[in-house]
């Protein structure tokens, strides 16, 4: 385990920020973050849960102890009759490759989003609401560390604990730990013309020139979000390319991007839309 005092958060953000945090506490496995949360939790230190950090925008100094979850299980194994067992560390192009060596398939849409399996779970991570896609459609099992009793627990997806970038974890205190999946079987050629599509598609229509935590939104109106395109704030801008994708092209802070949001939701009250971030700040 390692712990990591005032340090520069920019790698651990997709939107590449100079922020400071306090305090950071990397487990290395499940055992070592049961103790790590047990221990804040005794101390009365809260905390927060960051995996890929693509979702997240850290405030320009972070108070709130930072537990990394990305060391804690990294394995992946494919049963002989295709039940799927990932960590919640795993990151999704590694799911997606090793299912294609499997001949399994299904998640390659989210080929393009720098995330973890953990941390797609917990976002129910998926394509565009028209497509109904995402990778609960997958999910048989979770394995997740109640952090009120701090024994680990079982989760059996239904269709109440899953929807449009929602997930039951996200209401409660719980850690993802390990994700059990059923796939389809597929042709590992069909999975690499999945792969090549999904990238060629997200160059075509995503900003991904530069850093950025994808969707701001995950419920917004689309006119407003066509008209703010280009708006800037510092280093922060609103793509002029992808609507409801801020970029961060020269070195913005958490103000910056903070004040591009708090604008759109000006804008939405004014004209009594409703909208809602998809983003998750971390002060
Ligand atoms: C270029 C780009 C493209 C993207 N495209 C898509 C897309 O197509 N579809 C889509 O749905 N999203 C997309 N996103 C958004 C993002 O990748 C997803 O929300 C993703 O699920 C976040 O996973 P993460 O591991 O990065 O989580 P983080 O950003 O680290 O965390 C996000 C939230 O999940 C919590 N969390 C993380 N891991 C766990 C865990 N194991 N247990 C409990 N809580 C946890 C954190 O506390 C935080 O609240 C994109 C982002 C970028 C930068």
């Amino acid at each position: 385990m390692k712990i990591l005092e005032n340090i520069d958060l920019y790698p651990y953000s997709t939107m590449r920020l100079h922020s400071i945090g306090r305090k950071m506490i990397i487990p290395e496995s499940v055992d070592e973050l049961i103790d790590v949360v047990g221990n804040l939790s005794k101390e009365n230190d809260p905390f927060y849960i960051v995996s890929g950090g693509s979702n997240i925008v850290f405030a320009e100094r972070v108070e709130t102890s930072i537990v990394y979850l990305m060391k804690i299980d990294e394995s992946v194994s494919v049963s002989p009759g295709g039940e799927v067992s990932c960590g919640c560390s795993v990151r999704i192009q590694t799911l997606i490759n090793e299912l294609k060596k499997n001949r399994l398939g299904g998640l390659e849409y989210l080929y393009s989003v720098p995330a973890s399996v953990g941390g797609a779970v917990f976002m129910n991570a998926g394509r565009g609401k028209k497509h109904n896609l995402s990778i609960s459609d997958y999910l048989t099992k979770v394995d997740y560390l109640d952090l009120r009793t701090g024994e680990i627990k079982s989760l059996y997806p239904t269709e109440e604990s899953f929807s449009y970038r929602h997930s039951i974890f996200q209401e409660s205190k719980f850690v993802v730990l390990k994700a059990y999946f059923q796939f389809q079987s597929q042709d590992p050629a069909l999975t690499d013309q999945l792969i090549q599509e999904r990238l060629a598609q997200s160059r075509k229509y995503l900003d991904p020139s530069k850093p950025s935590c994808g969707s701001v939104f995950c419920q917004a109106n689309p006119i407003v979000m066509r008209l703010v395109k280009g708006m800037r704030c510092g280093g922060a801008i609103f793509s002029k390319k992808t609507p409801n994708w801020i970029s961060n092209i020269d070195n913005a802070s958490a103000k910056d991007i903070l004040t591009l949001i708090k604008r759109v939701k000006c804008i939405h009250k004014l004209f009594f839309f409703s909208c809602k971030t998809e983003i998750r700040f971390l002060k």
